[in-house]
Formats: C-alpha cells, sequence, structure tokens
C-alpha cells in the first residue's frame, strides 16, 4: 500500500486540513501518515483563529516519521509561518518522494492561515516541490505578478521558481474552471465545466492530496493533475453538507 505523508493544518471540521488529506488518500486506496502544523478554530462559515504548532516540533516529527516509515509521496498544506516552512523544508531532506505544495494563505472565509515572512516561506519549500498548486491570489502573492485572467496565471506559472507549477483557475468567472500547468518548458491546460455548488471548502486541500496520491502511484505529473481535477469535480457534484455554512468535498 501507498503511503503519503500529509503535512497540513488541523481544520475540525474535515472539509479541509489533515483530515480531509486523509480521506482523500483513502479514497484512493492509499494509506495517510502526518504531521499538524496548525490548530484552527473554524466552523463550516469560516476560520475564527489559528495556532502555529512550535516550528521545531513539526520538523522534529517529520524526521522522526521519516527516520522509519517510508513514504511514496508528501502532501503540504497549511504551513502557518516561514519558520515552519524552514523546519519542513529541513527535514523532507531525509525523503526523495515527489513533493505537492498548496501554498495556502487565505480561507475562503475567515483569519488568513499564513503569518510571516512569505518570500522567506517558499525560498525554503519551492526547491523542494515537484509541484506547487497555487490559486489565482496565492499565485500572485508568490509571483508579485498581478493574476486575473489566463495571461496573468502563465505569468505567475513561468516566474514562480518550482519545478512545475498548477495555477487554479476556480475563482475566474465564466463556464469553465480553467487550471494552467507548467511542468518545466511544458504547458498544458486543463478544463472542467463549473458546477453551481454554492460556496465550497477544502477543493484546494483535495485536489493537491488527489494529485500526491496519484504521483505515489507512479502516474506522471500531467496525467495525475488530470485524474486529481476530475476526482475533484466529482466530489463538487457531491458535495456534502455537513454543517451550516460551506458544503465540503470529503
Ligand atoms: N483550514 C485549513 C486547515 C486549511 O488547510 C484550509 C485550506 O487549505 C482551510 C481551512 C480553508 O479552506 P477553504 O478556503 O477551501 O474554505
Amino acid at each position: 500500500m501507498k503511503q503519503i505523508l500529509v503535512i497540513a493544518g488541523l481544520d475540525p471540521t474535515g472539509g479541509a486540513g489533515i483530515l480531509a488529506d486523509a480521506r482523500v488518500a483513502a479514497l484512493h486506496g492509499a494509506r495517510a501518515v502526518g504531521v499538524v502544523t496548525a490548530h484552527t478554530v473554524q466552523d463550516t462559515s469560516g476560520v475564527r483563529s489559528v495556532v502555529a504548532a512550535p516550528a521545531e516540533a513539526v520538523g522534529d516529527e517529520i524526521a522522526a516519521l521519516l527516520g522509519d516509515v517510508e513514504v511514496d509521496a508528501v502532501k503540504i498544506g497549511m504551513i502557518a509561518s516561514d519558520a515552519i516552512a524552514r523546519a519542513v523544508a529541513r527535514a523532507l531532506a531525509a525523503t526523495a518522494a515527489p513533493v505537492v505544495w498548496d501554498p495556502v494563505l487565505l480561507p475562503s472565509r475567515g483569519v488568513p492561515l499564513f503569518a510571516g515572512d512569505l518570500a522567506a516561506a517558499a525560498a525554503a519549500l519551492l526547491p523542494e516541490a515537484r509541484l506547487v498548486t497555487p490559486n489565482l491570489h496565492e499565485a500572485s502573492a508568490l509571483s508579485g505578478v498581478p493574476v486575473a485572467d489566463e495571461a496573468g496565471m502563465r505569468a505567475a506559472a513561468r516566474a514562480i521558481p518550482a519545478a512545475a507549477v498548477l495555477v487554479t483557475g476556480g475563482h475566474l468567472a465564466g463556464d469553465t474552471a480553467r487550471d494552467v500547468l507548467r511542468d518545466g518548458d511544458a504547458w498544458r491546460v486543463l478544463d472542467a465545466p463549473r458546477v453551481a455548488a454554492g460556496p465550497l471548502h477544502g477543493t484546494g486541500c483535495v485536489l493537491s492530496s488527489a494529485i500526491a496520491c496519484r504521483l505515489a502511484a507512479g502516474e506522471p505529473l500531467a496525467d495525475a493533475v488530470a485524474g486529481a481535477k476530475a476526482f475533484v469535480l466529482e466530489r463538487i457534484r457531491g458535495a456534502l453538507a455537513v454543517g451550516r455554512g460551506a458544503r465540503c468535498l470529503v
């Protein structure tokens, strides 16, 4: 059985964060192991506050785990601070497994999920990442390029110094949810029909974990991204109302 290391925040509703990532792994026939980077106070209507884990503890937990358990892919979600990003990057030197980083900054509703020096966090984690999966806002924050259309998505994907960048365009207007993938010098555009699902929670977490599971299974990156996007669409169509706010995918 493939094992996925999830390094992410705890969303007690389970719609995002490490609980969602673990369920995505199970739905792909994989087994999650994981380290929590932050506790969040939230319900399905939004994030109220964040308590980051001590960076040294996060690094020690990953190092202990990787000293013992073989992992086939790594998914990094919310990292909360640049100190945690540096600790994660140091600890990941112990594995050659492909790393997918979803650079979570802001929730759809509520307080920020990252505080500190984003450039320092990016400098630590981007060299470790096989793929980084920013949405429009995150792509802009990581690249310094305004991202409001497909040209901006491409410019940001070019400017972000990672092996591969998937800019997700779900927040753009239109009938199509278009994502742009740059893998080295190769480009691919991925389209999905936009589904009128109302407010959703955790789509970025589910997408990036599904990609990590597919990379763990040995799929080439572009196939893993396309397969994960199809998985997200299927889960949006069956989105779950677990509380009174946004619906979730798992
Ligand atoms: N809480 C945690 C721990 C997360 O990792 C995320 C997103 O990655 C969120 C909340 C917010 O999710 P969304 O913006 O999809 O509601």
